[in-house]
C-alpha cells in the first residue's frame, strides 16, 4: 500500500481553499451591498422618485402621506394606500347607507 498524497486529496484541499475564498468574497460583496443600500437610502430619502425634489409629509385624514414640493406627486408608504382605501370605503359605505335607509 503506497502512502502518497492522492490527487483527490489535493483537489479536495484546493476546493476547500476556493470555497473559503468564495465565502470571504461573498461576505465582502454583502457588506458592499449593505453600504450601497445605506448610501442610496441617504441619497434618496424623502426625495421624489419622479423629479428628485424634496417630499413634504402631510397628514391626510390621520394617514401620513408624502407630497412632492415640485411636481405635487404623492407617495404612500407600505399600508398607507390600504388605510386610505379603507377610509374611502367606509365613507362610501356611509354614503350608500343613506340610500339603504331611504329604501327601508
Ligand atoms: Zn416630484
Amino acid at each position: 500500500m503506497l502512502d502518497k498524497p492522492s490527487e483527490n486529496e489535493e483537489e479536495y484541499i484546493a476546493r476547500m481553499e476556493f470555497e473559503k475564498k468564495k465565502k470571504a468574497e461573498m461576505g465582502k460583496q454583502n457588506k458592499l451591498d449593505q453600504e450601497e443600500k445605506k448610501r442610496l437610502k441617504e441619497l434618496h430619502f424623502m426625495k421624489c422618485p419622479k423629479c428628485g425634489m424634496e417630499l413634504i409629509e402631510i397628514d391626510y385624514r390621520g394617514t401620513k402621506i408624502d407630497e412632492c414640493s415640485q411636481c405635487r406627486g404623492v407617495w404612500l408608504d407600505a399600508g398607507e394606500l390600504a388605510a386610505i382605501s379603507k377610509f374611502e370605503k367606509s365613507a362610501l359605505d356611509k354614503f350608500f347607507s343613506i340610500f339603504d335607509k331611504q329604501e327601508a
